[in-house]
């Protein structure tokens, strides 16, 4: 899917650079371009949508709610899991603003017998303070789930310089979370950020923030695939 749009000189020369520095780091990956990998198959799930907005923003004529935060960002990963590496089928649960059941979602997933779902959401606390990125795994085929959790901790907090918390299993929060429960493949939950933090809700809204994190888990997938590939 396109996802570029040169509304204005400004992000024409920050599109241009993001793609300079993609293309900088993909020219370390000659691998890729030389060995025919398999086909491999990403869902990318923008987290609710439609009536369910997710975790509401601190004003709405500033920052956007969480269903609509965290859309720009799996568009944007999916373009560059597309346009960057070869040989990647990426399918979406939704690609706009609509309403999309958990279950479809793991349905969705499972049908297309897909290597890697990642589910993309921001936080809320009611603690101002805490912020940071999270990232959520089932038990469930947990070693695949926890080597992709890993990689994607360590590019929030190197490429995006987010502060990362502990991964969390579901021994760790105490509960299951319905699309790492049903879903037959390694999958994550990423809390981006968290939206009750006055500057990571500023970061996320921003267009140079979601850039970047998409960024960051496209690297981890690319990385992952390097290991189950
Ligand atoms: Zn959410």
């Amino acid at each position: 899917m396109k996802y570029h749009y040169f509304s204005d000189i400004k992000s024409l020369v920050l599109s241009s650079l993001f793609l300079f520095i993609f293309f900088i780091g993909s020219s370390f990956l000659s691998l890729d371009n030389q060995t025919k990998k398999p086909l491999f198959v990403v869902v990318v799930d923008a987290g609710h949508g439609g009536n369910d907005v997710g975790n509401e923003c601190s004003d709405l004529k500033r920052f956007k709610q969480e269903k609509d935060l965290v859309l720009p960002v799996a568009l944007q990963l999916g373009g560059y899991l597309e346009n960057l590496l070869e040989n990647v089928k990426v399918i979406y649960t939704r690609t706009e603003d609509r309403y999309v059941s958990l279950e479809d979602r793991a349905k969705i997933a499972n049908e297309a017998s897909a290597d890697l779902f990642i589910s993309i959401h921001a936080n809320h606390n009611p603690i101002k303070s805490i912020h940071g990125s999270q990232v959520h795994i089932h038990n469930h085929d947990i070693k695949f789930s926890k080597i992709f959790a890993q990689k994607l901790l360590y590019q929030l907090s190197k490429r995006a310089k987010r502060k990362v918390l502990k991964i969390q299993t579901t021994a760790d929060r105490g509960h299951n979370l319905f699309v790492l429960q049903n879903t037959k493949m390694p999958a994550v939950l990423v809390e981006l950020g968290f939206m009750s933090n006055k500057n990571e809700e500023v970061y996320l809204n921003s267009e140079y923030g979601q850039t970047i994190l998409a960024s960051a888990i496209f690297r981890a997938v690319r990385e992952y695939r390097g290991v189950v590939q």
